[in-house]
């Protein structure tokens, strides 16, 4: 399903796309349709639905009428030219990137990756995938790391948990410039605070469970083509796909080799919550997005805390490329060190209203100490080479009302 450039702004796209698409007896949305198997009149239109020459489901693993308007969704919100979504968002990129690349070919990857895709990318280099970490935040690190195999950048708009923010435009220009896939997660931004489309990338990944589904009863991820990449100049595209427009080349093969051949298949009903929660996706991050402003700078001028990590603060690297880059908002998730003597675990206990949990882009607060949890498996020395102190706690701003959220902090820290 294709979708025309958006007309409208964000929020009035997301609750009128089902509409646009003909639903099923006047609905307001589409339809969870469970079926695996879809059945035709004529064996001809079967056929054709197989060629690709009409447009048409054969079997769930490859999608559905459900996860297809949830597709056009994404489109419309990355101004794209067409989405696959996922079970998750670790198999949007898993599936994507195996899809594409082969034994021999390297990758540069940010350093300050999601714990779990950097996981991954250990095991694509166990199959023959060469891959090169780099200090994203300078396009001069990514340049370096550049090789004539070098084939995917793979980068994510603000870093997970300490919030360095990409020198987005930077590599977006290099890549454009070496004819090199840019690939960005947009999954910490989400597509109201950004499109990656605008600094060149040539596929948007977002993790659906995160900010886009919003209230953490759903997995999902979407991988969207902006349109940016020439795929003539791709090498590994199948001559089977090589048939249709060569627009289309890239995410018909991560649709028939990623999706179809290794299974991670978005449910219906996993579509049919990411599509209700997206409808206030917009009104959300703003009142996230000012809740962390605030609780961020809040948290800075408190004695017992020793350093905050937040793209909002003045005191952040970054805080002038993202205030350019984001629309002057900052996104949901900041961390921060207490200082010396105070125990995070003691810390955490003491809070009321924010969970004890791992996720982010939740509704609610949520608050963990990433050494011991998320970033355990890696080690006391790989984390300290990322700058991810023993005592550091994340925070996932949820939707409170603010005055709540710092009255919470404000007993934790006094106790
Ligand atoms: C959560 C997350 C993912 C993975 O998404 P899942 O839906 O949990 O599989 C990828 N990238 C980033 C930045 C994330 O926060």
């Amino acid at each position: 399903m294709t979708t025309p450039p958006r007309q409208h702004g964000l929020t009035t796209t997301l609750l009128h796309s089902d509409r646009r698409f003909g639903v099923e007896h006047g609905a307001m949305h589409k339809p969870v349709h469970p079926s695996v198997a879809f059945g035709y009149e004529d064996a001809r239109d079967l056929a054709a639905a197989f060629q690709g020459t009409k447009a048409g489901y054969t079997y769930g693993r490859s999608g559905s009428p459900t996860s297809a308007a949830l597709e056009a969704k994404i489109t419309a919100l990355e101004q794209g030219t067409g989405t696959v979504c996922f079970a998750t968002g670790m198999a949007a990129i898993g599936h994507t990137l195996l899809s594409l690349l082969r034994a021999g070919d390297h990758m540069v990857a940010s350093r300050f990756l999601f714990g779990n895709t950097t996981s991954l990318f250990g095991t694509l280099a166990l199959q023959g995938i060469a891959i090169d970490e780099a200090d994203v935040t300078d396009v001069a690190n990514v340049e370096a790391a550049l090789r004539p195999t070098t084939r995917v950048v793979f980068l994510e708009t603000v870093a997970n948990p300490r919030t360095q923010v990409a020198d987005l435009a930077r590599i977006g220009a290099l890549c454009a410039e070496r004819g090199i896939l840019y690939i960005v997660d947009n999954t910490m931004t989400s597509p109201v605070l950004f499109n990656p489309k605008q600094v060149g990338a040539g596929l948007v990944m977002n993790s659906l469970t995160k900010y886009i589904g919003g209230h953490g009863n759903a997995l999902g991820g979407a991988i969207t083509d902006t349109g940016l990449f020439d795929w003539t100049r791709f090498p590994h595209i199948h001559e089977a796909y090589r048939s249709a427009k060569p627009a289309m080349w890239g995410l018909t093969q991560i649709r028939k080799k990623g999706l179809r051949d290794m299974g991670g298949t978005m449910a219906p009903e996993s579509a049919h919550h990411i599509a209700v929660g997206a409808e206030t996706l917009a009104l959300r991050m703003e009142r996230i997005c000012a809740n962390a402003l605030r609780l961020a700078g809040w948290l800075e001028q408190q004695p017992q805390v020793a350093h905050v990590d937040y793209p909002g603060l003045a005191s952040h690297p970054q805080h002038a490329r993202a205030a350019q880059l984001f629309g002057g908002r900052y996104g949901g998730l900041l961390a921060f060190e207490l200082a010396e003597g105070i125990d995070c675990f003691d810390f955490l206990n003491r809070l009321q209203l924010v969970v004890s949990s791992t996720h982010l882009g939740d509704n609610r607060t949520l608050g963990i100490a990433v050494a011991h949890t998320i970033y355990f498996e890696m080690g006391r020395e790989k984390r300290a080479a990322q700058g991810i102190a023993e005592s550091l706690i994340r925070i996932s701003v949820g939707i409170e009302d603010a005055d709540d959220l710092l009255a919470d902090f404000a007993q934790a820290l006094a106790a």
